[in-house]
């Protein structure tokens, strides 16, 4: 896998598939028997029938450290928000294929390193500190100074829920010449340390549990949303300049194929939303690459509450990342083939 920061220079959207490792629940029932082979380190070949081939920018293999995948999608994704542009990072599988153990991964409460099961969000933000002190320190004559503030929610059959202040439920989402795109009365916490970071991460995903429960559903049926607004501000020739970049951390719902038969009501309605806003997804993201060509489209942001949020992160400058999670496992043939699919058309 390549780790060239430089990447992202031209293309505005990469895409890669993690495969995770088969689980015992999946050699349990079908052994070692794989529906995925990988040729290189930008090829799969799905192997049900017809078999297909898949090329993508990066296929990061099964046992690729947390570590390694951070510095091939995470750090450039950092240079660039300090650099003044917004990004966005998406994973997107069927459930249990490894969407929150990329986000997120396994951390707990800060001791002095990070895990090494530590996902992308904990090492974003280590990276980003340890640049933004590096930064501050070099252009000291200027007063460089940073500030990062971070607000994480939900997005539930529509509808939005501040997962640092769960009573903040229904949420509008608003546009303002200025601001462009925002959540009205979304907290915002001002973080320094990755341990302010990790404090923001446990109290959302304990929130989540909750939230989820209450509304008799799963965590999985949601779209989670970490955001952190980089603000940097220097003088020169005494002027004050004034830059923002975002950085966006989402960990989609399961893309598993909501079944809507013999779904009734309320459950009905949540399968058609979360069909609904995937697809959405893809189709901006389709858009977007189709106006990066040349071409005069319309991107249909306003189709969706996840698109229409991350407006002002999707297209322009802005870089996307999307992590697509898949098994290797005969057992998920068919998600994975639908998952290579999906990323294959938002190439
Ligand atoms: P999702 O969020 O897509 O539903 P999870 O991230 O919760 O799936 O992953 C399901 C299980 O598989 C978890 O126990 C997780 O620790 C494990 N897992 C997922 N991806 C990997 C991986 N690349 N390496 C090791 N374990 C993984
Ligand atoms: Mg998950």
């Amino acid at each position: 896998l390549s780790e060239d920061p430089s990447f992202w220079n031209d293309h505005n959207v990469q895409i890669l598939i993690r495969v995770r490792p088969i689980n015992s629940a999946e050699l349990g029932s079908q052994g070692n028997t794989r529906c995925l082979v990988q040729e290189s380190s930008q090829t799969v070949a799905w192997t049900g029938h017809p078999d297909t081939r898949f090329t993508f920018d990066h296929v990061a293999c099964e046992t690729i450290s947390q570590e390694k995948l951070f510095r091939v999608v995470g750090l450039p994704m950092v240079e660039n928000c300090m650099s003044g542009y917004n990004s966005c990072m998406f994973a997107y599988g069927q459930t249990g294929s490894g969407k929150t153990y990329t986000m997120m991964g396994d951390f707990h409460e800060m001791d002095n390193m990070l895990s090494e099961d530590c996902g992308m969000t904990p090492r974003i933000f280590e990276y980003l500190f340890m640049r933004i002190k590096q930064e501050e320190g070099a252009r000291n004559d200027e007063q460089l100074k940073y500030s990062c503030k971070c607000s994480f929610l939900e997005i539930y059959n529509e509808q939005i829920t501040d997962l640092l202040e769960p009573s903040s439920t229904n949420l509008q989402l608003r546009e303002d010449m200025k601001k462009g795109v925002y959540v009205e009365n979304l907290k915002e916490c001002e973080v320094s340390s990755v341990k302010d970071v990790l404090e923001l991460l446990l109290k959302g995903a304990a929130n989540r549990k909750i939230a989820a429960t209450r509304m008799n559903s799963e965590s999985s049926r949601s779209h989670c949303v970490f955001t952190c607004i980089i603000e940097s501000r220097w003088e020169k020739d005494s002027l004050l300049h004034l830059r923002y970049g975002q950085l966006n951390l989402v960990d989609l719902a399961g893309s598993s194929r909501q079944k809507s038969s013999g779904a009734e009501g309320e459950r009905l309605k949540e399968a058609a939303n979360i069909n609904r806003s995937l697809s959405t997804l893809g189709l901006v993201i389709m858009t977007l690459v189709d106006v990066a060509n040349g071409k005069n489209r319309h991107v249909p942001y306003r189709d969706s509450k996840l698109t229409f949020l991350l407006q002002d992160s999707l297209g322009g400058n802005s870089k996307t990342t999307i992590i697509a999670t898949v098994s290797p496992s005969i057992c998920s043939a068919g998600e994975t083939l639908s998952t290579l699919k999906f990323a294959q058309r938002a190439k």
